[in-house]
């Protein structure tokens, strides 16, 4: 059987839980399996590299940051197939470019277009782990490309769906997928399965337990994720295409900060979809409405490693639109599920939760699901909110 395990910066702090990861691999490979595992960067490293590089230049260079960025992956598959290598199992650590991961030229903020992955069959018929650094690719014009904060998890999925893997396993430290983030919400329950849609809504909604592109991939290539906890907790969460036990209400909440809501006349509608386009970030809202004015509803992509270009991108909108045009500009307070727009009680309960709280914040709807745009001060007492009116007393 053929596997992809992810580990993520948190399970790879120090040397120590290197070894620990090392140790976990080897019992896979000596388990019979062919074993590829992904690894993100040590610890904060990502954010240190672009914290030094915001120390040399204040407007770092985008190629030259992807340059530096795919550095601390690098770091972790040589430390890792080290470790592995000395406890007697020969592996093999490749680069993403090495892998055949080939993005199209966006840097910061690539996407997956082709994995050509010869050198990873290769090396596997070979005997050997594999071990890739996640969160990077190349272009086709040779360029090293990084695929956006959270990239190695779209790294493991794509590649567990170019080799055919018939697990793909993402190891965080938390042990599963949470009705919202378990470190903010204290009463968050783990959900044993859910669907590729509402994964999909859930992390665009913020849940950053799991990439977004991440999950796209995985949708459109049916591969099902088990996400589980590095530490070897029992549990876990498993993301397929029908999970055996459906939900048919709200499955998370979530937050996501740094959303701007635009009310402007529609007639600048394409110059304001063309000034998005060029800079890579896709609206959540976009509506015309009769009067001839048009709703657009943008959030900090979470893929935007290069920090300031979302702040320019909105500071361009405002002059194009009219800075009047902004109406409002906070974190984007979101339920996700099937039950969205189904349930005919969910909105009135929705804003009854947050009556106290956000009483005139803009409230969206749209697909899985329902937001509230509120003051950053408000949006753990928000969320907290809805899972308690929405999720925990919710009617069975
Ligand atoms: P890694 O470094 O392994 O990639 P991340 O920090 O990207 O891990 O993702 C794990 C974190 O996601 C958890 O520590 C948790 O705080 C956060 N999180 C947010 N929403 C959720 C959720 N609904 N369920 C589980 N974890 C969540
Ligand atoms: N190291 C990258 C980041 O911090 C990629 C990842 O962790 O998946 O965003
Ligand atoms: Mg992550």
């Amino acid at each position: 059987m053929r596997v992809v395990k992810k580990f993520g910066g948190s399970s790879l702090r120090d040397t120590a839980s290197v070894r620990a990861v090392a140790a976990h691999v080897a019992r896979a490979h000596e388990a019979g399996h062919g074993v590829v595992v992904v690894v993100s960067a040590m610890g904060k490293t990502t954010d240190e590299l672009m914290a030094l590089a915001h120390q040399v230049s204040p407007h770092p260079d985008r190629r030259e940051l992807d340059m530096l960025l795919t550095a601390g992956e690098r770091i972790s598959m040589a430390l890792l197939a080290m470790a592995v290598r000395d406890l007697g199992v020969p592996a093999t650590s490749l680069t993403g470019s090495q892998c055949g991961i080939i993005t199209n030229d966006r840097p910061g903020a690539a996407r997956i277009v082709e994995v050509r992955p010869y050198r990873v069959e290769d090396a596997l018929d070979a005997g050997h782990v594999v071990i890739v650094a996640g969160f990077q690719g190349v272009s086709y014009r040779r360029e090293v490309t990084t695929l956006g904060r959270g990239g190695s998890d779209t790294t493991a999925v794509a590649l567990a769906a170019a080799i055919g893997a018939e697990v793909c396993e993402i190891y965080s430290d938390v042990d599963g997928v949470y009705t919202a983030d378990p470190r903010v919400i204290l009463g968050a329950k783990r959900l044993s399965a859910l669907s590729h849609d509402e994964m999909l809504e859930l992390a665009r909604a913020g849940a950053k337990v799991l990439a977004e592109d991440a999950v796209a991939w995985a949708r459109l290539n049916n591969v099902a994720l088990f996400v589980r906890a590095a530490d070897g907790r029992p549990g876990e969460t498993l993301v397929r295409v029908d999970p055996p036990e459906a939900h048919t209400g709200v499955v998370g909440v979530a937050a996501r900060p740094d959303a701007w809501l635009w009310r402007y006349p529609a007639a600048l509608r394409s110059l304001a979809l063309a000034r998005l386009g060029s800079a890579g970030v896709a609206p959540l809202v976009d509506t015309t409405m009769p009067a001839g004015d048009a709703l657009l509803l943008i959030a900090r992509d979470v893929a935007d490693a290069v920090d300031g270009a979302f702040a320019t991108l909105c500071a361009d909108l405002s002059e194009l639109l009219s800075p009047e045009a902004m109406l409002a500009q906070g974190t984007l307070v979101s339920v996700v599920g099937t039950g969205v727009g189904r349930d005919p009680s969910l909105a009135g309960r929705f804003d009854a939760a947050l009556s106290q709280i956000a009483p005139f914040a803009p409230r969206i709807s749209q697909g899985l699901m329902r937001s509230a745009l509120v003051e950053p001060g408000s949006a753990t007492h928000a969320v907290g909110a809805l899972h308690a009116a929405l999720i925990t007393e919710a009617p069975a």
